[in-house]
């Protein structure tokens, strides 16, 4: 067997590594001769196709990036040649997912590849990546297309053929996110290129950007079981709280002792024992900001907690999961009646004086009709610095039969628009610079009796340079860097036309504030929208899964990307 070393008939080597040299589709030069093969040999899951042997035999090329191959053996080994190797399933449509939702399996929905002629495909193509198979779940190659104003990824498998997965519901989108794009953060690695993205995390070496966001996973127990869990929380274990030490210093040292935003969540912090001491460690290690991502329930109930996380600012916010302001949303989503919950946690923290984001995670047909009423009612209420929405994403137990229905980044930016009567458009809920591919946001400032978006205002797309690549985007930093690049510069740069207009919408005296006066300008003034799409197997996109800059902090001293570590890796730390 070829990479096991044995003598092989001649014809039947070359027959196989042929196959292989063509199957390896990142180095066309790929040669048994020069770089070092794994084979391996197990059992087809689903199997044995007809005429094939009840074993596929993997070949692995290890050198750095290369993609895996699996390849069928023909069922008799000594009459191998290259019309018994399989080498193309022809292609099968799995389903064809439209952006209104529908689905139909099995459709054929592109132009079929093999019409000769002069035949115009229906679709523009856009773009070249990767993604998983969903029949297979093996990596296999896709292509980013634009029909019908929508984006869709057209993967083909060798096994199961074609699939057509929704990618983004406006594709203007992947044309505006290029206005918003800078080069990443380098980040430190601690796992090697081994078997390509994204089963090296992490970080491995070609991950390009650094960690905005470092989640700890502080406990996998929860008191709510939600059917759309994408961690399975429910019941579960407690990390120490020395080892969440190790894990917060950890995440301090490889960011070069500058951390950003560190999130505590679970399963439900809040269960943890030891959650104070957790979180008042988390304040004494100096993170840039500190978050608490819970259900609430908690928080609900008992008033000196919400008192105690007041002890925490400024530099702390609650992150709160609440979905709509209708109980059928969340009797769906959450398998009970909670708004009334919600409702007392929010009042206790608007009594205790704590900074709340509203964490939605948006199902069509369940809430997404909701998004204007969040907004507004985010506005509307004191200490309410801002909505996150979250497209549902297909990991943990999120609900498999909804994938035809997936709701998008690019889908949200409509409905915001629509549904709050083009107070926010879509344009002014811009791609954020440190991953533009699933993170969209706007600010706004009050303006009288309501918010005007400073995007609206300020054409950021004019001054990336002068963002840094973090999710804590606050505009004393725009200013700082505003005036430092205008100093080295020299007057004629555009960084002295952003100063003024960033001062032109905060207070004269505000950079000269104290750290506690700016929070609670910002918390009382400004309003922040974030759309935060995390990828999974059906959206797999290779390329943007290596900006991503939310990352699991694991217990082994890893940090994963939250997308892979809920796609791949969860199960195995
Ligand atoms: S997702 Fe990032 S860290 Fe993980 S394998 Fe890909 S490039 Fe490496
Ligand atoms: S989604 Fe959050 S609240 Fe719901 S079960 Fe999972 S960890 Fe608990």
């Amino acid at each position: 067997m070829p990479g096991a070393g044995r003598r092989l008939p001649f014809m039947r080597f070359l027959c196989e590594y042929r196959q292989f040299a063509r199957a390896c589709s990142t180095h066309s030069r790929c040669h048994f001769r020069k770089y070092r093969l794994r084979t391996a040999r197990r059992e087809h899951r689903d199997g044995p196709p007809p005429g094939l042997s009840r074993h596929i035999e993997a070949h692995r090329c290890l050198r750095k990036g290369h993609r895996r191959r699996h390849l069928y053996r023909v069922r008799a080994p000594h009459r191998a040649s290259p019309q018994h190797v399989r080498r193309f399933t022809p292609p099968t449509i799995v389903a064809t997912v439209g952006a209104d939702g529908s689905s139909s399996p099995g459709t054929r929905a592109i132009t079929p590849r093999t019409k000769a002629g002069c035949m115009l495909r229906d679709y523009v193509f856009h773009d070249a990546t990767r993604s998983f198979c969903s029949a297979c779940q093996e990596l296999c190659d896709a292509k980013i297309i634009i029909k019908n104003g929508s984006a869709y990824l057209l993967k083909t498998c060798r096994t199961h053929g074609e699939e057509l997965a929704l990618f983004e519901e406006d594709a203007s989108y992947l044309f505006e996110k290029h206005r918003y794009d800078k080069p990443g953060n380098r980040a430190k690695a601690e796992t090697p290129v081994r078997d390509g993205c994204p089963y090296d995390c992490g970080l491995c070496p070609d991950h390009e950007q650094h960690t905005c966001i470092g989640l700890i996973e502080v406990t996998h127990a929860c008191d709510l079981g939600c059917p759309v869990c994408y961690a399975s929380s429910g019941t579960g274990e407690h990390l120490p709280l020395e080892q969440i030490e190790r894990m917060m210093d950890f995440y301090k040292a490889r960011e070069g002792g500058k951390p950003e935003i560190l999130q505590i969540g679970g399963g439900e912090p809040t269960t943890h024992p030891q959650i104070e001491a957790i979180l008042t460690l988390a304040k004494r290690k100096r993170f840039k900001y500190v978050m608490l991502n819970t259900n609430g329930l908690r928080i609900a109930e008992d008033r000196a907690f919400a008192t105690f996380l007041r002890s925490l600012t400024p530099g702390f916010e609650v992150y709160l999961q609440f979905d709509g302001l209708k109980e059928r949303v969340y009797q769906k989503l959450r398998g009970r009646k909670l708004l009334e919950t919600k409702l007392a946690a929010i009042e206790n923290l608007q009594a205790a004086e704590v900074p709340i984001t509203l964490v939605a995670t948006i199902v069509r047909g369940v809430n997404d009709t909701q998004i204007g009423d969040i907004v507004h009612f985010g506005m509307d209420s004191d200490y309410v610095r801002g909505v996150n929405f979250q497209p549902v994403a297909f990991f943990g137990r999120g609900p498999a039969e909804n994938i035809a229905n997936r709701v998008t980044l690019s889908g949200i930016r409509r409905e915001i628009e629509r549904q709050t009567d083009s107070q926010f458009k879509r344009e002014d809920i811009v791609p954020l610079p440190c991953d533009v591919d699933r993170v969209a946001v706007t600010y706004a400032v009050r303006n009288g009796n309501g918010f005007m978006p400073v995007t609206s205002k300020i054409k950021l797309d004019n001054y990336v340079e002068l963002i840094d690549n973090t999710m804590d985007f606050r505009a004393e930093d725009l200013v700082k860097n505003a005036i430092t690049r205008s100093l080295t510069k020299g007057i004629a740069c555009d960084c002295f036309r952003l100063k003024d207009e960033i001062m032109s919408i905060l207070p004269e005296e505000y950079l000269k504030w104290t750290p506690r006066q700016r929070a609670d300008f910002i918390d009382k003034n400004t309003f922040r929208i974030t759309i935060s799409s995390f990828i999974d197997r059906y959206n797999f996109d290779a390329k943007s899964i290596k900006k991503e800059c939310v990352h699991v902090i694991t217990p082994d001293l890893k940090r994963i990307p939250f997308s892979a570590y809920n796609m791949l890796h969860r199960s195995q730390t």
